[in-house]
């Protein structure tokens, strides 16, 4: 059977038990109205956590149920894992991030509130756009055919971000101004880190006026390193993408 051309969803493992899945909530309807699929057609499901499973639909009314025939473990090559904590810009650009690093590949999204985040969230509309995002990494790794769906935190100021640096990662923060690391270079000089298994790489993006030095300076008592991206300076909104490609090529994940 021809995988590549089957609807793909996205369910969380508990939803799966004794060889049967039961999909809920906003995909039943985009399974009945939209695709307009019915029982006996095939349908891929993946847990987000590395597993997929091929189904056959046996009912569809209120929920969708569905027979596993199929299992395997999913075929995203190993690589590092990539936390992207991006300054939140403004308008629906974060939308564009989540949806263009979710098809890369990019494991964790961190919404960064920094001194030149424009956009002001708090309380209910905190939690409220943490949800969104969530959505869209979702439906974004559904459409991509990514088996890794982004874990994406709720907005968090960028001096409290900084408690949650792993000193075991490597942990960079995309600047502008720097002039003597590249991410190439530093990605070389860290390989060995970076092919051992399960390991991390965070990167630092900033909003549409980038980092202060205060900040810049913060993060590097730290132990995360500047690096430059190249002489052009690319928008906010396209920076994290264009680092999360230039990672996953560079350790043999991509291309
Ligand atoms: N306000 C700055 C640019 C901000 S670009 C200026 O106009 O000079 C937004 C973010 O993208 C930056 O904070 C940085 O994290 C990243 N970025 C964009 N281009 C970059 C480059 N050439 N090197 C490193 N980081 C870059």
């Amino acid at each position: 059977m021809d995988k590549m051309n089957l609807h793909r969803f996205f369910v969380l493992p508990e939803t799966i038990k004794d060889g049967r899945v039961v999909i809920k909530g906003s995909d039943v309807k985009h399974i009945k109205n939209v695709l307009r699929l019915k029982k006996g057609n095939n349908i891929i499901i993946f847990d987000g956590a590395g597993k997929e499973y091929l189904v056959t639909i046996e009912d569809i009314k209120n929920d969708v149920k569905g027979k596993i025939t199929h299992q395997e473990e999913a075929k995203d090559k190993k690589h590092p894992k990539i936390v992207l904590l991006q300054g939140i810009p403004k308008g629906s650009k974060m939308d564009f991030v989540i949806q263009k690093c979710t098809e890369a590949g990019v494991n964790r999204i961190v919404p960064l509130i920094t001194e030149r985040t424009i956009v002001k969230l708090n309380g209910k509309r905190l939690t409220e756009k943490q949800k969104r995002w969530q959505k869209i990494a979702k439906s974004s790794a559904q459409q991509s055919g990514s088996v890794t769906v982004p874990h994406i935190d709720e907005p968090v100021a960028f001096f409290k971000a900084l408690d949650r640096i792993d000193s075991k990662a490597l942990n960079l923060i995309a600047w502008e101004a720097e002039t003597s690391n590249s991410l190439k270079k530093v990605l070389k000089q860290h390989c060995s880190l970076i092919q051992q298994e399960d390991s991390v790489i965070s990167v630092f993006v900033g909003p549409e006026g980038g980092f202060s030095y205060k900040e810049i300076e913060k993060v590097r008592l730290e132990g995360a390193i500047p690096v430059s991206l190249g002489s052009r300076i690319l928008r906010t909104e396209t920076a994290g993408f264009a680092i999360a490609i230039m990672i996953l090529y560079e350790t043999g994940a991509l291309g």
